[in-house]
């Protein structure tokens, strides 16, 4: 049965067909999600009806306090709600830092029964993770179509200089009110736009993760966002325009890649290579101080990075690959060790390494990827051809004046040459990369990207 999504006559998303018996474990989604016009004014009412309680912290920045929070706390404290405010001043964009958290921290009281979050990504992940250690239920107004992360139970946070993703809470409520989205700027929409387009990416590693490692791959929420990016791709004129049908069909889209991480309890639908990437460059320029560019337009950019190699794997001729060579040349554990403190940072590295102790391959589970991938050979070269062009891609960014280079983006370019090599060892998800270099093949595709680690060309 087809995934539909509807919505009942408070602007409540119904979400209809998720039943599914692949073998993921299948979560409800259980939340209420609101899209609509006219919706801050209902807030309190949404929350009288899940019983979240009375008193409440608010957060939100300078920024989306003046574009919502305002609203929402006087609609608030008209219904006989008590509100304590959390606005976190920053003279430049707020960040989803120790200092943020903190702040959210120290503002909620005893007696405070849920969080409240109006703002986009990073106010609502400093809220969320908040949420998650005080048990705390927590009610999302988003105020930009800008990230996926509404409805996400991860965190991605900076803590100590260094982007971690903490397990965190869903929002019991998301209320996205098409206006107030509307408002958005247009680079913050480009932003969502190139958030959701990374999804073709996502889709396409995990079902290359299927067919060589047997991770489950769970149909419907392959469904859910492949149609939800595809209707993003085909409207795309109504997005530029900010059109109610636009930011409705933008919304959603962030929204259900968040659905589908409800419904497996984890990302794999919605981040995959194209996220490391840019989750790299957003930690390293934070560590030199560097206010780093939105999180979806590097999700975008590096989506446009690594799409010529799904095109480009499909034509390999995988029975030329010569075994000995490829373990020959192969990083040795310890070399790996040292690769990760010289990408990562000695802190980083160790705990990347610690969260994902299996990904270090040993020779033998390598080469039985390789066997796999040459076996299977049809079915990898069907996932990619499922893929769009490139140029379609492209276009639907060039539309919306979104950020196209990595240069556009001021990302150093020895920054941008160690994360197209680093990228791949950040977490143990199955990726492109981690295919490309099995096959011993990464550096003929990084040819563009020269990196000398140790004084030797990798
Ligand atoms: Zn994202
Ligand atoms: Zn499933």
């Amino acid at each position: 049965m087809a995934v539909t999504v509807s919505y009942d006559q408070d602007s409540r998303m119904i979400i209809s067909g998720v039943d599914c018996d692949c073998p993921c474990e299948h979560h409800d989604i259980g939340k209420d999600i609101y899209i609509g016009k006219g919706l801050i004014a209902r807030v309190p009412e949404y929350i009288r009806k899940r019983n979240l309680g009375t008193h409440c912290v608010l957060v939100a920045d300078d920024n989306t306090y003046r574009v919502a929070g305002a609203d929402v706390e006087k609609a608030l404290l008209d219904a006989g709600f008590s509100v304590i405010p959390c606005v976190i001043h920053r003279e430049h964009d707020m960040l989803p830092d120790d200092q943020s958290c903190g702040e959210v921290l120290l503002s909620i009281m005893r007696d405070t029964e849920f969080l409240i979050a109006v703002g986009s990504g990073s106010v609502t992940d400093t809220t969320r993770i908040n949420a998650e250690r005080t048990g705390l239920p927590f009610v999302s107004v988003g105020t930009a179509p800008s990230m996926d992360g509404y409805a996400s139970a991860v965190a991605p946070l900076l803590h100590r200089g260094l982007k971690i993703q903490r397990p965190a809470k869903c929002p019991d409520i998301i209320v996205c009110d098409l206006d107030v989205l509307a408002t958005a700027p247009m680079h913050m929409i480009a932003s969502g736009v190139g958030d959701v387009l990374g999804k073709y990416i996502a889709k396409a590693d995990w079902q290359l993760g299927e067919i060589i490692n047997g991770e489950p791959c769970c149909p419907v929420c392959v469904q859910m966002v492949t149609d939800a990016v595809n209707a993003l791709v085909d409207n795309v004129d109504e997005i530029a325009a900010k059109s109610e049908k636009g930011m409705r069909i933008l919304i959603e889209a962030l929204l259900l890649a968040g659905v589908t991480i409800m419904i497996i309890d984890n990302t794999r639908a919605v981040a995959s290579i194209e996220h490391n990437i840019a989750q790299y460059w957003e930690m390293m320029l934070v560590q030199r101080g560097v206010e780093p560019p939105m999180h979806g337009a590097s999700v975008g950019v590096a989506t446009l990075l690594v799409w010529p190699f799904y095109e480009k794997f499909a034509g390999e001729d995988l029975s030329k690959l010569d075994l000995d060579d490829i373990r020959a040349r192969r990083m040795d554990h310890e070399t790996r060790r040292r690769w990760m403190a010289h990408a990562y940072g000695e802190d980083g590295s160790k705990q990347i390494m610690r969260e994902n102790p299996g990904d270090f391959l040993t020779w033998e589970e390598q080469e039985r990827l390789i066997r796999t991938a040459q076996d299977r050979f049809e079915e990898i070269k069907a996932v990619i051809a499922a893929m769009p062009p490139l140029e379609k891609i492209k276009e639907v960014m060039v539309k919306l004046g979104a950020e196209m280079t990595p240069e556009e983006e001021h990302i150093p370019d020895e920054m941008l040459r160690c994360s197209m090599w680093c990228g791949k060892d950040y977490r143990t998800r199955y990726t492109i990369m981690k295919l490309i270099d099995e096959c011993g093949l990464l550096g003929d595709y990084l040819t563009d990207y020269p990196y000398e680690f140790e004084g030797k060309k990798l």
